[in-house]
C-alpha cells in the first residue's frame, strides 16, 4: 500500500505514530508519501488514516522503485557526475584493470572524449574458472589513482558480499553484474552501504525481476540505484552476443524513477555494432551509457572483440549527445 498525505510533515508524523503502534511494521517514506509493502488493505492498517490521505493499492511489488511512490526522477550526485537529472552520463573504461599504467592512460583517454566515470573490473565474473579472474585489490588501488588523476568517478564490479567492504574503500559506485542480479546476499550487502550501485539486468531476467532486485538494495536504505540494460538471452546469439532490449529502456523510464543506462558493449559483443546499439538506447531514453574501450582493442585481456578505441568512443559520445537533445522530454 502507498499512502499519499497532504504534506511531508503529515507523512512523517503518521510514520512515527505507526512505529509506536506497530514497531516491526515496514514503512518507507518519500516526502508526503509512505510505502507499506506488507499492508494490502486499509483494514489491515493498525491506525486510522490521516484525514485527506489517498491510498494506492495498485502499484508494483517493488514499491520503492515505483513512480507511484516516487514520481520524480532520482538524481544521483557523485564527485564528478550528476546522474539522472536529464543529462547524459558516460561511463567508460577497459573491461578489466590490466596494469596501473594502462588504467591511468585509459582514464585520460575516456575523460578526453566525455566520460565522467571510469569503469574496469578487478574482480571478474568469468564463465570458466581458468580464465583471467582480475587482479584483485591491487587493481582497485590503480583504478582509484587513475580516476583521481583524470578527475573521474570510479565504478567497479563486486562479485561477493565478502568483498563489499574492501571495494567500498576505493570505489565511488558499485557494479553488480548480470550474473549476480539475483544474488540476494550481495544485493543486501550493497543495500547496507550509502554509495550508488549500477545494477545490471540479469541476462534472463524479466523487468519485474529486475525491479525486485533493485528493491532488495532499496530495502536496505540505499536508493541510489542505476539500472543498466546490457542485453538479454534470446534465440539467436550468432551475430550479436545478446539481444539489446531497447524497449526495456523506454518501459523502465515509465515504471521507475531510477536512472536507466545501457551497456551496448556486452549486448553487441562485437565492436562494429557498438555505435548503432548505443545510439538506439539513447534514442529510447537512456540517462547514460557504458562502453568498454581499449587503446589496443584486440589485445584486451577480456572481451577484446567488443572493445572499441577511444576515438570510436568519441564519435559515439558526440552523436549520442545530438540524439539525446532530440529525444529529451519525449
Ligand atoms: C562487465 O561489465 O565487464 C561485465 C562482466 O558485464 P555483465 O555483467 O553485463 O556481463
Ligand atoms: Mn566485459
Amino acid at each position: 500500500m502507498i499512502i499519499i498525505t497532504n504534506d511531508t510533515p503529515t507523512a512523517t508524523a503518521f510514520k512515527a505514530a505507526l512505529a509506536t503502534e506497530a514497531s516491526t511494521l515496514l514503512v518507507f517514506q518519500h516526502a508526503n508519501r509512505l510505502a507499506l509493502p506488507t499492508i494490502k488493505a486499509v483494514e489491515a492498517l493498525p491506525l486510522a488514516l490521516p484525514s485527506y490521505a489517498q491510498v494506492v493499492l495498485k502499484h508494483h511489488a517493488a514499491v520503492q522503485a515505483s513512480r507511484e511512490f516516487h514520481p520524480e526522477n532520482t538524481v544521483i550526485t557523485t564527485p564528478h557526475s550528476v546522474i539522472g537529472d536529464g543529462g547524459l552520463t558516460v561511463m567508460a573504461g577497459p573491461d578489466s584493470i590490466e596494469s596501473p599504467e594502462h588504467v591511468a592512460t585509459m582514464g585520460q583517454e575516456v575523460k578526453a572524449v566525455g566520460a565522467t566515470v571510469l569503469r574496469g573490473g578487478s574482480f571478474k565474473p568469468r564463465t570458466s574458472p581458468y580464465s583471467f579472474q582480475g587482479v584483485g585489490e591491487s587493481g582497485l588501488i590503480a583504478h582509484r589513482q587513475a580516476a583521481d588523476a583524470a578527475g573521474l568517478d570510479m565504478v567497479t564490479e563486486v562479485l561477493d558480499p565478502r568483498d563489499v567492504d574492501v571495494i567500498d574503500q576505493y570505489t565511488d559506485i558499485f557494479q553488480i553484474g548480470t550474473r549476480n542480479m539475483q544474488n540476494f546476499a550481495l544485493l543486501k550487502a550493497v543495500g547496507a552501504k550509502r554509495k550508488p550501485v549500477v545494477l545490471k539486468r540479469g541476462m534472463s531476467a524479466t523487468l519485474d525481476e529486475f525491479l525486485q532486485a533493485a528493491e532488495y538494495i532499496a530495502a536496505g536504505g540505499n536508493t541510489d540505484i542505476i539500472l543498466m540494460e546490457r542485453g538479454i538471452r534470446s534465440f539467436d546469439n550468432k551475430y550479436t552476443r545478446n539481444t539489446l532490449d531497447v524497449g526495456a529502456i523506454a518501459v523502465l523510464k515509465q515504471m521507475t524513477h531510477y536512472p536507466v543506462f545501457l551497456d551496448a558493449s556486452h549486448a553487441a559483443g562485437e565492436r562494429a555494432l557498438v555505435t548503432q546499439l548505443t545510439l538506439a538506447g539513447v534514442a529510447a531514453g537512456a540517462d547514460g551509457f557504458m562502453l568498454e574501450i581499449h587503446d589496443n582493442p584486440d589485445a584486451a585481456l577480456v572481451d577484446a572483440q567488443q572493445a572499441i578505441t577511444p576515438a570510436q568512443m568519441g564519435d559515439i559520445v558526440s552523436k549520442a549527445r545530438q540524439i539525446h537533445t532530440i529525444v529529451r522530454g519525449v
